[in-house]
């Protein structure tokens, strides 16, 4: 045979890696499908079944390619829902589940494939909600963690639009532990206390109204939020203080994983050895571009969830194509060292652009690492005045000139980068040099200079404002809402964002 496991071997590893409660078909005697034509479907004997059941018709009808050859199906022959769950030509979903659990730590043992960051996210809450027995959860502001509603119900980045009335009585959000402009800054002693302090505050705070908290959730470096880089330390308090409550740490890897940060496999790794998550979710870079995701947990919280007695079945969760596509892209990572290249130019991006902060007084803060970096632009570095129309310029600018970055963080004056990890030095040299001249004429217009910190308060904000209305006019009622949508997404925020700055 063409498999690469045997039978046995491959419910073996199912059982490892897999969570339990993704039951397999038959489980006293499960069938291996390796293939599927028409009404038929076929072990790895070669043994043909007449299918009667065809809930997931993956492959059936095309056979032409090689992942077509695997097929996934699930039947439910009697009322005990046995599950039959392909582990098609050489298994990639069980060899996917044992290569990611390759670069996490041993804790980290049981994996769930779904199809978004959404469904990861969503999943996790219900394994923590499992395991802990308790409700609530602590998210951070400006957090956002997926579209479906239990996830917009912790993603202030989505919610601070709604009314008080409308936000679940289960979340409660903590500060962004952001040492630039949050609560504590760099010049705080200890800044990851004092953020994990207010941490331990929320718990109390819910304890006192009887809740319970069973889970805190954060990306290990928020990216929507504003590419903020959480000081080491503050993970392991927050997990030390919510475990205490009997909760468990949820980190959200969703943009942040897979080599990006450099340094680590996972951004989580940053904070240091002595900090393991109980769940990680993962999404987008993990397909490449195709819908699949993942979450990872410990076997307790696995087991946990299993002995709710509800199983748990998703129609294209781990399927075979995606499962080998995600396989593909990690070997890809391997191959081509993009972790390697990640460190390499990232460090060489965020040198050019520090270099760049000494010449301009627009950049307040430069902050990444590896191929995640935030350039925070503001227009006084002492009260830290969001530049958020320069930096809608800038991103407008560049595109004209076809290079294409994004304005982040609850102001939209971070620009975001986060490009494919294939990037290289002369991609990097290149947009630092756009940005230098886009910013140097940006800071012409507002008569900001260095040496010059303190222009003429009168003078400027008049120019201040003029800018503001030409950006309004030229991005508002000269291009279409679609072309503004596409490069600048959120386009109801930051209209919205605009025109309140318009009217300040
Ligand atoms: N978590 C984070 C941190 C994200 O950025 C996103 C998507 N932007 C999600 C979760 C949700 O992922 P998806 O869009 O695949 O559902």
């Amino acid at each position: 045979s063409a498999e690469r496991f045997e039978k046995k071997e491959t419910i073996d590893l199912r059982k490892k890696y897999i969570g339990p409660s993704c039951k397999i078909f038959f489980s006293h005697d499960p069938i291996k499908i390796v293939g599927a034509k028409g009404q038929y479907m076929y072990d790895e004997k070669g043994q043909h079944y007449l299918d009667c059941i065809n809930n997931v018709a993956h492959g059936k009808h095309t056979c032409t390619s090689v992942y077509t050859q695997s097929t996934l199906k699930e039947s439910s022959q009697n009322s005990n829902s046995i599950f039959l769950f392909s582990v098609g030509h050489c298994h990639p979903d069980v060899v996917k589940a044992g290569r990611l659990q390759a670069t996490l730590p041993d804790k980290l043992a049981v994996c769930y494939f779904v199809n978004s960051g959404s469904e990861a996210n969503d999943l996790a809450l219900r394994l923590a909600r499992q395991y802990t027995g308790h409700k609530d959860i602590i998210t951070l502001e400006n957090a956002y963690h997926g579209h479906v509603s239990s996830l917009i119900d912790i993603s202030p980045y989505k919610f601070h639009q709604l009314s008080d009335t409308e936000q679940n009585q289960f979340v409660h959000v903590a500060s962004s532990p952001d040492v630039y402009r949050g609560k504590h800054r760099a010049d705080h002693p200890d800044p990851a206390s004092a953020y994990a302090d207010e941490v331990k505050d929320i718990i109390n705070k819910a304890h006192k109204k009887g809740g319970k908290i069973a889970a805190f959730i954060a990306e290990s470096l928020q990216s929507c939020g504003g590419q903020v880089i959480p000081p080491v330390g503050y993970f392991q308090q927050v997990a030390q203080h919510v475990r205490e409550a009997g909760g468990v740490f949820i980190a959200d890897e969703v943009q942040v994983g897979f080599g990006r940060v450099g340094s680590h496999f996972w951004a989580f790794q940053l904070q240091g050895e002595d900090f393991v998550p109980d769940i990680v979710t993962m999404g987008k870079p993990i397909g490449n571009g195709h819908p699949m995701s993942c979450v990872v947990t410990t076997k307790e919280v696995a087991e946990a969830f299993m002995s709710s007695g509800m199983e748990y079945f998703n129609t294209f969760g781990g399927n075979p194509v995606s499962c080998a596509i995600g396989l593909a892209v990690l070997d890809v990572i391997e191959k081509e060292d993009l972790q390697g290249n990640a460190l390499r130019v990232g460090q060489y991006l965020t040198s050019l652009l520090e270099k760049q902060k000494e010449k301009h007084l627009l950049i307040g803060d430069i902050r990444g690492r590896g191929l995640f970096v935030g350039v925070e632009l503001v227009r006084d570095r002492l009260k830290l005045t969001p530049a958020t129309a320069e930096a809608q310029e800038v991103i407008y600018r560049l595109k004209e000139q076809h290079i294409l970055l994004s304005a982040d963080g609850p102001h939209r004056n971070v620009l975001k980068f986060k490009p494919p990890m294939c990037f290289t030095t002369e991609d990097a040299e290149l947009v630092v040099e756009k940005i230098d001249v886009i910013l140097t004429e940006l800071e012409e217009a507002l008569d900001l200079k260095l040496n010059n910190t303190l222009a003429v308060e009168n003078e400027s904000n008049k120019r201040k404002v003029s800018l503001t209305l030409l950006i309004i006019k030229k991005y508002f009622f000269n291009e279409s809402v679609h072309d503004f949508a596409v490069t600048g997404f959120h386009f109801d925020f930051i209209s919205l964002q605009f025109l309140r700055e318009a009217a300040d």
